[in-house]
């Protein structure tokens, strides 16, 4: 059948105006989803930095399914992958915890479970990719031990804000979310005088500073209540985000990468080619908490109890391997592959508040600012890795 919502599709015309009325009102969340398809501005091919988060967090995940084996995997394993965009990240996990779980119990002598796998993310995110790629994922990845007795596992898709309800009661037995609950729900209110800023800066005025913690607070305490009614007691959650490294919210560690892009856009106001009003009005619905920030709030939300946290740094060039450097060489290949990363997560909110037509511009401004800084300090982000246990 035709795809979509066009006038030439399956949908017939009462549906399509409810659906547009829906989009209407979705509009803040429908920004938020990642470049789709397997191009070349696509997350799918510019997303080895949350590869390398994925990878650095991993010890965190197994122990944690090490430590569910104590308690004996259930007949049939619930997982879900919440903000698992599309592309070579999405099954990563899925498919490292699945034969993680097929060792332990191999060497244990007992019977692997099957596998129920949900991966969430937002309405807009590019689901028929992910699943155009199952086949393969079945067909590949869960065969790679010879001669191993294959569990079933049945992956689905299931769309929808982690800021909601998204699974029944008790349903999940371990949830994982990575590089995805730095993103808020929404732009935090009374933002004014953040002139000049896209995110926290040093140049800040404090009540920006007091609306970014406290949008994160409400929100995260929200995906943890809400999680606590989906997950059965004894379940498990792993999350990897965002972090910065120093209590000051206005600390160089989070904020540097947002100004360069700041930078960039006014640039672009200098040279005529974006309202300065339309930069002012513009604020990003990320926050990067510090791990006391973490700890507090899942304490006071008090469904889980927090088994281990971890905070670590990686490089935003991810292909940068020379860790004895403060500085790298090839400055304008670096910048163009942080730019790359950073447009394929936000070229849609971007292009929704400035328009389409600016943005090869920006990330030609921004990669040029990044390379600078590169040549001088090499831009880090800091991420920080939770385990909890539904209490
Ligand atoms: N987990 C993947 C993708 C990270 S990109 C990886 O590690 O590579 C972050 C993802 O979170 C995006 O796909 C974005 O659409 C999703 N996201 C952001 N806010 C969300 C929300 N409220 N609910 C569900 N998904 C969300």
């Amino acid at each position: 059948m035709n795809a979509g919502i066009a006038e030439t599709t399956y949908a017939n015309k009462s549906i399509l105006q409810k659906a547009r009325a829906q989009l209407s009102t979705m509009e803040a969340k429908n920004v938020l989803h990642m470049n789709a398809g397997i191009g070349e501005t696509s997350y799918a091919n510019n997303s080895i930095l949350q590869k390398t988060i994925i990878q650095k967090a991993w010890p965190v995940l197994e122990d944690t399914l090490n430590d569910m084996y104590n308690q004996n995997f259930p007949k049939c394993f619930q997982i879900a992958d919440l903000g698992c965009s599309s592309g070579p990240n999405t099954l990563l996990v899925i498919s490292q915890s699945i034969n993680t779980i097929q060792g332990l119990c191999q060497r244990n002598d007992c019977k692997t479970p099957e596998f129920q796998v949900y991966l969430n993310d937002l309405p807009d995110n590019d689901f028929n990719t992910i699943f155009k790629s199952l086949p393969k994922f079945y067909e590949e990845k869960l065969k790679k031990r010879k001669g191993e007795e294959l569990s079933p596992c049945f992956v689905s898709g299931t769309p929808g804000s982690f800021y909601g309800r998204l699974f029944p009661s008790r349903s999940l037995h371990f949830i994982h979310s990575s590089s995805s609950v730095h993103w808020l729900s929404k732009v935090p209110e009374r933002l004014d005088n953040n002139k000049g800023n896209i995110y926290l800066a040093n140049t800040s005025p404090s009540h920006v500073v007091e609306a970014y913690l406290n949008q994160f607070q409400s929100d995260f305490s929200t995906f943890l209540s809400l999680r606590a009614e989906e997950i059965v007691p004894g379940g498990r959650m792993v999350l990897t985000f965002r972090c910065r490294s120093i209590a000051d919210p206005t600390s160089k560690d989070c904020r540097c990468l947002w100004e360069l892009l700041a930078e960039s856009l006014l640039d672009m106001v200098a040279e005529g080619l974006i309202d300065e009003a339309k930069v002012d009005s513009f604020n990003l619905p990320f926050h990067a908490p510090y791990k006391d920030e973490v700890k507090a709030i899942i304490h006071k939300e008090g469904s889980f109890t927090l088994d281990k946290l971890e905070v670590f740094e990686v490089d935003w060039d991810a292909s940068d391997k020379d860790d004895d450097k403060h500085f790298v060489f090839d400055k304008y290949r670096s910048g163009k592959l942080v730019a790359s990363c950073i447009r394929a997560a936000m070229e849609p909110i971007l292009a929704s508040h400035f328009g389409d037509t600016v943005i090869d511009k920006l990330f030609a401004r921004f990669a040029h600012h990044v390379a600078e800084n590169q040549s001088v300090d090499k831009l880090k982000c800091f991420n920080i890795v939770v385990s909890l246990t539904k209490k």
